[in-house]
């Protein structure tokens, strides 16, 4: 086994570990961040069975997921996410590539997707990035403003809106994040209550997943425990 195979293994053997302790079995998806690595890597985590990949450049994934279009070694279909930053000015090529943006984190990127969602394509589904910590270097919307913005979105037909997606403050103390995991949880009830399609609360990384897990992530997007720094 390469490397990269024993990872997945190791992280959907944790995965299923803590779901077990929180008492959600098969409720937890795995995101691979394939983001700066390249085709060959993310083809060996394909053989290994994930087809859900997260990006967060632009053009380098763009590039990417074109490449895999046309390898037939990819014999069945990939879903892509992008979870980086995005500005308004290349909102297009992720409107016409990805499945899924989980980084909306203001209307007007988000009626720029709507506007170039190609017509020939299912709408694309949304999460919105919430700046839990409230640092200002963070990107995402604030947490008085997600409820606003939700509604928003919900208005534009070639979206859909999923849920959540939250990075939380770099922090030794484990309390701190997963106090504002638990803050997230409340906010994802909160749309789910409003509206009918909310199933997605991504949070968790490969340094947080058991407690994301614990606190109710849905999605748990995990880079480095699988291919390694970058
Ligand atoms: C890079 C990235 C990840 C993956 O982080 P790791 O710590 O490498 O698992 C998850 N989510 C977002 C939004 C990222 O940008």
């Amino acid at each position: 086994m390469t490397t990269i195979s024993n990872n997945i293994v190791a992280i959907q053997q944790k995965i299923a570990n803590a779901s077990q302790a929180a008492q959600r079995v098969d409720e937890v998806q795995l995101l691979a961040v394939s983001k700066t690595k390249p085709v060959a890597l993310i083809k060996q985590a394909f053989l290994q069975g994930l087809t859900h990949f997260g990006e967060n450049y632009v053009q380098e994934s763009v590039e990417k997921i074109l490449q895999i279009k046309d390898d037939k070694e990819f014999d069945r279909p990939l879903t892509w996410y992008f979870i980086g930053p995005l500005q308004s000015n290349k909102t297009r090529p992720v409107a016409e590539n990805f499945d899924w943006v989980q980084s909306v984190d203001r209307l007007k990127i988000a009626q720029r997707l709507d506007q170039q969602r190609p017509e020939h394509l299912p709408a694309i589904n949304i999460c919105l990035q919430v700046n839990i910590s409230g640092e200002s270097s963070k990107s995402g919307t604030t947490l008085s403003e997600v409820m606003e913005l939700a509604e928003q979105v919900q208005d534009l037909p070639r979206l859909k809106l999923r849920g959540i997606m939250a990075i939380p403050e770099k922090s030794d103390n484990p309390d701190v994040i997963k106090q504002q995991f638990k803050a997230l949880e409340l906010i994802y009830k909160q749309l789910q209550q409003q509206y009918s399609d909310i199933d997605t609360l991504s949070m968790g990384m490969s340094g947080d997943l058991e407690s994301a897990i614990e606190c109710g992530s849905t999605m748990v997007r995990i880079g480095t425990d699988i291919f390694g720094a970058r």
